[in-house]
């Protein structure tokens, strides 16, 4: 009876540390381990925190169960390719949690990583329809004394976190300095949220010069946040938080208002025609109010279609190419131009120059920075121009920075030049002083 009695103990214990869909143990063992002091014998141990990127994906397109299954296939695989005395505990979801213990040169973390790795390079069959997984992971390290499994689990999260970050597809070790950027990315979310209402805003214009006659076309809005607490933050690291948070649409929609009026004043002062070009983030973009938004806006503020170019990136065409495709059909119907911020960087894919009624090509200064000396970035450029000339597309060199670079530029036949070179950003009544006396156009021709 006893003997009975203890093997259901037993089976009940098992069964409670034991994850049912994989049979790997679960976030309950895990935790039972972090109780004890240092739970394997090793001096030295690592913790890998995998997880599968784009998993709710495969779960929204193809349903739990089809989901559920992969998630068995991928555990028998890492079961196959993992040692035995590594302990896999599947931690929720499709995150799994790996304790390696280890030596000093933490070889079998590293093997256990590049098996890792080897493993999710080939595709996933279920019901004989092929899955490419790929995961992040982030990696703690710990010593057996100083051991503590909370901080071990909170470092490999935090890790794991900046491999998607990152890009995906990846692993990171654990770096204190990965703090001091979350601290500070969440500072910036807590201020980004009263950073309109408490007008921390503003926009400066850059000018964009033709480069043939060394006129202005126009000018491209750019933002700026100067907040209490943290100073004067990028837009590099503010908008992705917009982004992320959704508060982009509300900042998007206060950048379009505001650089419609500064266009407004612009063109009325002398009659002229200068253009205002506007990034548009991809969140923003499929906003079902966009459109409407953007044209109410136009209209109160009296301004011509043809004034606004909308910059987009290709990054807007990762989400759904032909909702996007649609909005951009309507725009150009209006008149309102389209420009290809960053053109060369991301995905660049051809076809959507074909495609899409773009107007406008940006250069991203990626290609301008060493242009002078660099052989391979002067051919990069100007097949550029000959790409984009053959399909009708105006050209924007951005970043240029010195007179060789808008000499050379002009050889290439670039049509127009925006940098440091001919002006920094400008605040709107610094421009407006420029504009009202008549200095703006001289100004830069001086430097031409
Ligand atoms: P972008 O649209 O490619 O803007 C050009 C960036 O290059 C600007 O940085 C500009 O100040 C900088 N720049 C201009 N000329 C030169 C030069 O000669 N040399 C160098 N090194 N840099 C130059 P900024 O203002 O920091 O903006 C960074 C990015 O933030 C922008 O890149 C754009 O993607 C985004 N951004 C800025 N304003 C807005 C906005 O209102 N809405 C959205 N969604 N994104 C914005
Ligand atoms: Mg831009
Ligand atoms: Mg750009």
């Amino acid at each position: 009876m006893a003997e009975t009695l203890e093997a259901r103990d037993k089976e009940l214990e098992r069964m409670a540390y034991t994850d049912s869909l994989t049979g790997f143990k679960n976030k309950a063992y895990l935790y039972e381990l972090g109780w004890m002091e240092a739970p394997i014998g090793a001096e030295l141990f690592g913790m890998i925190y995998l997880d599968i990127d784009n998993f709710k994906n495969i779960n929204d397109s193809y349903g739990h169960t089809l989901g559920d299954d992969l998630l068995v296939t991928v555990s028998e695989r890492l079961r196959d390719c993992i040692g035995e005395d590594v302990i896999v505990t599947r931690f929720g979801g499709d995150e799994f949690v790996l304790i390696v213990p280890d030596d000093r040169g933490l070889q079998l973390t590293h093997e256990t990583i590049d098996k890792l790795i080897d493993t999710f390079k080939t595709p996933f069959f279920i019901d004989e329809r092929g899955f490419f997984v790929t995961v992040s992971m982030g990696i703690s390290v710990s010593e057996r004394e100083g051991y503590d499994f909370d901080l071990m689990l909170k470092a490999a999260d935090i890790a794991m976190y900046q491999a998607k970050e990152s890009g995906k597809n990846n692993y990171m070790f654990y770096d204190p300095e990965m703090d001091r950027k979350i601290k500070r990315r969440l500072l910036i979310e807590m201020n980004l949220r009263n950073a309109l209402d408490d007008e921390e805003f503003s926009l400066v214009y850059q000018p964009q010069i033709l480069a043939k006659s060394g006129q202005v076309r126009g000018f491209e809005a750019l933002i700026r946040w100067n907040n209490k607490e943290l100073g004067q933050v990028s837009p590099l690291d503010f908008i992705p938080v917009a982004e992320e948070t959704g508060m982009i649409e509300k900042i998007g929609k206060w950048v379009i208002q505001s650089a419609c009026e500064t266009i407004r004043t612009i063109n009325s002062v002398n009659g002229t025609d200068y253009i205002m070009s506007i990034n548009v983030s991809p969140v923003q973009i499929s906003n079902p109010f966009f459109l409407t938004d953007l044209y109410e806006i136009i209209q109160e503020t009296g301004i011509k279609n043809e004034w606004i170019e909308i910059e987009i990136t290709e990054n807007v065409f990762l989400a759904n190419v032909e909702e996007v495709i649609s909005i951009i059909l309507h725009l150009t119907s209006r008149g309102i131009l389209i420009s290809l911020d960053d053109f060369g960087t991301g995905y660049s894919s051809l076809s959507y120059l074909n495609k899409l009624p773009i107007d406008t090509l940006k250069i991203d200064r990626e290609f301008i920075r060493n242009l002078i000396h660099d052989k391979d970035d002067q051919k990069m450029v100007e097949s550029i121009v000959l790409l984009a000339h053959k399909l009708g597309i105006f050209l924007v060199a951005e970043g240029v920075e010195n007179q060789s670079q808008v000499r050379l530029l002009n050889d290439f036949s670039c049509d127009c030049i925006q940098g440091f070179y001919f002006s920094k950003p400008l605040q709107s009544d610094a421009l407006l002083e420029l504009i009202e006396s008549g200095n703006l156009d001289s100004e830069i021709k001086s430097k031409y």
